[in-house]
């Protein structure tokens, strides 16, 4: 495991230019497991000009030569598969089976990437589908240019691959910023990009935080788009700093996902797919369903049911497969968390059981599962993105108004439906307002499907061939026929 995070600038690992020194956290031991060199504003230019000089002949490449390439990335990953789930599970404190995911989704997005990218010759120059009288309309998909990249740290692999892999084979430069709470996991890509020869400067990974080079980044003019996952107030500073220079941008933001079940839903199925919804990653999803909406008639049972399978979650060190949760990624967001818990005592909210009935581990940042029930609309955690283990629950008396509370968010994210009738579930995921709807099933992001939200959960999808066109222009060629 690489324990200290430089800069990846055209082809070489060097030092930072900026020379502050970051400690990387093991948030279950409470150890620094890894040093982090901010850069400042002279790596992004470095890495900006790098990208910036790679692209003519990174975008001349055959569709067919770049998904070579991605495949070579997606091999890389597959044969460091058990080293870099133990990293991201150290560094992340996600339980080891949660760590394969990232790892086996990042994988597969490199893997479907490269096959759109083989598919994009063929499309250049294609005849419109739509025919103007007497002119021929020709299209053709240019790369966007040099792509600034900045992601999160809940899903360091996975939130990576969605934005380099469609990027690369678009036939973009890249500048990626990995977060500097989970960075370890990430300096991989650079490694394999050395390893499978990438040409210098097509992929270029700058370490630090927000003010020492996300911000640079972003403020960039060489930069053609930005392409930003995370919190919303960084979100929208983003996107103002996006507007110098009128550059493309695209954001995956948050999210207050709910959860519907309705009253002829099996228990067993619903308080399987509420856990999962809340409790996968201690809820630091952005499409965490930390809604529960509940049909009245059968809230009681759901609720013991859910109370049972807190009982068998198992905190503790996430290197232990035995483990089911683990801690919160720091205690910055242990305390941001705990804040919620807070209010919730403030606002009289009661817990389906005492909230410390569950002991945590003392050792690690870990904040008890809990669950409010009858909480009200207005309450600050039925409203606002908590991004930790805390389910908030109410019931309903009609589908109508399980709809009408679902979709009184700012946010629009994901959902899910349980429902013993699939045509049920169907309707109401007709009416909620979500990028993302799940009916009587887990949580999947495969990458032949669009990811991404409406309302303040973002701008633009990733993810599918919607994600691909993110990093094109779309050119067309115009003549008399
Ligand atoms: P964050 O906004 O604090 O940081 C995200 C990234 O932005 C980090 O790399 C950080 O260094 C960088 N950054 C910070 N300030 C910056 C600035 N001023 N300019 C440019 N970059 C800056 O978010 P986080 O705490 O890392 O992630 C949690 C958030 O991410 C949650 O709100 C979650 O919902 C969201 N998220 C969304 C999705 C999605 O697909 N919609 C996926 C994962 C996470």
């Amino acid at each position: 495991m690489r324990d200290i995070c430089q800069q990846f600038i055209d082809g070489h690992w060097r030092s930072s230019y900026g020379g502050r020194c970051l400690d990387v956290i093991d948030p279950y031991r409470e150890t620094v497991i890894a040093k982090l060199t901010a850069g400042d504003a002279r790596d992004v230019d470095a890495s900006v000009r790098a990208a910036r000089q790679a692209l003519p002949a990174w975008r001349r490449l055959s569709g067919e030569a770049r998904g070579q390439y991605l495949e070579g990335l997606a091999d890389g990953l597959a044969d460091q598969h058990t080293a870099l789930c133990r990293t991201i599970s150290l560094n992340g404190g996600k339980p080891l089976a949660e760590s394969q995911l990232d790892v086996d989704d990042a994988i597969a997005c490199y893997r479907y990437y490269a096959h759109l990218a083989r598919q994009l010759d063929a499309c250049q120059g294609e005849p419109s589908a739509q025919s103007v009288a007497g002119v021929e309309v020709r299209r053709y998909f240019d790369p966007v240019g040099v792509v600034g990249l900045i992601t999160p740290w809940n899903f360091p692999l996975v939130t990576a691959a969605w934005k380099i892999a469609p990027a690369l084979a678009a036939g973009c430069t890249v500048v990626f910023k990995p977060s500097e709470v989970v960075p370890v996991p990430e300096q991989a890509i650079a490694d394999i990009a050395q390893t499978i020869d990438l040409p210098p400067g097509v992929l270029n990974l700058i370490n630090g935080d927000g003010p020492s080079i996300g911000e640079a980044l972003t403020q960039h003019t060489g930069v053609d788009k930005i392409s930003f996952t995370g919190s919303n107030p960084t979100g929208e500073s983003v996107m103002r700093a996006a507007a110098t220079g009128v550059r493309n941008v695209s954001l995956e933001l948050g999210g207050k996902s709910p959860i519907i079940v309705t009253e002829d839903a099996d228990i067993a199925q619903a308080a399987y797919l509420v856990m999962n919804g809340i409790f996968a990653n201690a809820g630091q999803i952005c499409s965490a369903t930390s809604r529960l909406l509940v049909h009245q008639a059968i809230a009681e049972d759901l609720y013991a049911a859910l109370s049972q399978h807190i009982d068998a979650l198992v905190m503790g060190d996430p290197l232990d497969e035995a483990t089911t949760l683990g801690p919160l990624v720091s205690d910055k967001q242990r305390d941001a968390v705990s804040r919620y818990l807070a209010f919730a005592k403030d606002e009289g909210l009661i817990p389906v059981r005492e909230a410390s009935h569950r002991e945590v581990p003392r050792q690690g940042f870990f904040v008890a599962p809990t669950v409010f029930r009858d909480v009200p609309v207005e309450s600050r955690l039925w409203q606002e993105e908590i991004f930790g283990p805390v389910l908030c629950a109410r019931q309903f008396a009609s589908d109508d108004e399980a709809i009408a509370i679902a979709n009184d968010s700012d946010f629009g994210l994901a959902a899910s439906i349980v429902s013993g009738s699939h045509e049920k579930a169907a309707d109401i995921a007709r009416q909620l307002s979500a990028g993302s709807i799940w009916t009587n099933m887990d949580q999947l992001a495969p990458p032949q499907a669009a990811w991404g939200g409406g309302k303040k959960s973002g701008i633009g999808r990733e993810l599918g061939p919607e994600g691909l066109s993110a990093y094109q222009e779309l050119k067309q060629v115009m003549a008399p026929s």
